[in-house]
């Protein structure tokens, strides 16, 4: 496994993998790695001939300070992991290599970056777009693998992607999840013990609804989803919100469309998780 930290390095690196007929898979990061991260580096390996993955924790996707500073980082062992599951090069640049000055790009994404997360996150979207561009740029990949966990991210990269007259391809992969049915994030390590017990009860709550389709109209469900984990003293819902898996759009009945998720982000302490499911 090499390891760069200078984007040209990388970028001549690459080229020349090309030029021998290798295609490139991607998997970006923000470190702190875990059994999520390294299902889109196996999906990487089983696609493609290269897999990069980059570990950059990204200031410009942070709308809060608390958030940045706190978040987990673990290079020596994420490190490991990535070298024990096969993965052939690392991109690991300081913020100064990807933000040699002021990023002011600034993209349209439409509606799908002003509903969930592009509501509770100003300008989150904005920065996951900067820091995606960028990296594709330089690893310039035939496919690049994001996880459905962060469900919304995904149609922002697949908008970017246009937006740019990219031809990579996105390749979206499933959410994995701890025993317990909590989605893997490098957040959890976050939460003590009793916070992370607790946790559980989000992703019980969204499989449970899954089974209460028939009996409950879109509202009924959100409010029951809602009333559930809030009762759990240990978290508070900030938004739960159904809607159709391209526009991201809220339905208000079922036969709105015929692929509807729900998308919940829950706040434990200072701890904010997210997750989805399929209705
Ligand atoms: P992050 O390091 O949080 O920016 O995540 C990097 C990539 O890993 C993103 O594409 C995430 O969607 C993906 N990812 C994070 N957690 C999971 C998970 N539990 N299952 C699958 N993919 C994940």
């Amino acid at each position: 496994m090499v390891i760069f930290e200078d984007k040209a390095a990388l970028a001549e690196t690459i080229d020349q993998l090309k030029k021998k007929g290798k295609t490139i898979g991607f998997v970006p990061t923000m470190g702190a790695l875990h059994q999520g991260h390294l299902s889109l580096a196996e999906c990487s390996n089983k696609e493609t001939d290269i897999t990069v993955a980059s570990i950059f924790v990204n200031p410009t996707q942070f709308n809060n300070p608390n958030d940045l500073k706190k978040y987990p980082r673990t290079l020596d062992a994420d490190l490991q992991m990535l070298e024990k599951v096969g993965c052939d090069i690392v991109f690991i640049p300081s913020v100064t290599e990807m933000y040699p000055e002021e990023d002011n790009r600034e993209f349209d994404f439409g509606s799908i970056a002003t509903v969930m997360e592009g509501e509770f996150r100003p300008g989150h979207f904005n920065g996951v777009g900067q820091i995606v561009s960028k990296l594709f740029d330089a690893v310039s990949p035939d496919k690049a693998f994001f996880g459905q966990k962060d469900f919304q991210q995904v149609a922002i990269i697949k908008a970017l992607v246009r937006l740019t007259n990219s031809d990579v391809e996105i390749v979206s992969c499933p959410i994995v999840r701890e025993a317990d049915g909590l989605a893997m994030s490098s957040r959890n390590v976050r939460l003590n013990s009793e916070q992370r017990k607790n946790s559980a009860l989000i992703s019980k709550t969204l499989f449970e609804a899954v089974k209460l389709k028939k009996s409950y109209t879109v509202e009924q469900m959100k409010k029951w989803v809602i009333n559930t984990i809030d009762q759990n003293p240990f978290l508070e819902t900030e938004y739960f919100e159904i809607v159709d898996d391209t526009q991201l759009q809220p339905i208000s009945a079922w036969n709105d469309t015929e692929k509807a998720v729900g998308c919940i982000t829950v706040n434990v302490g200072e701890v904010r998780l997210i997750d989805n499911i399929y209705i």
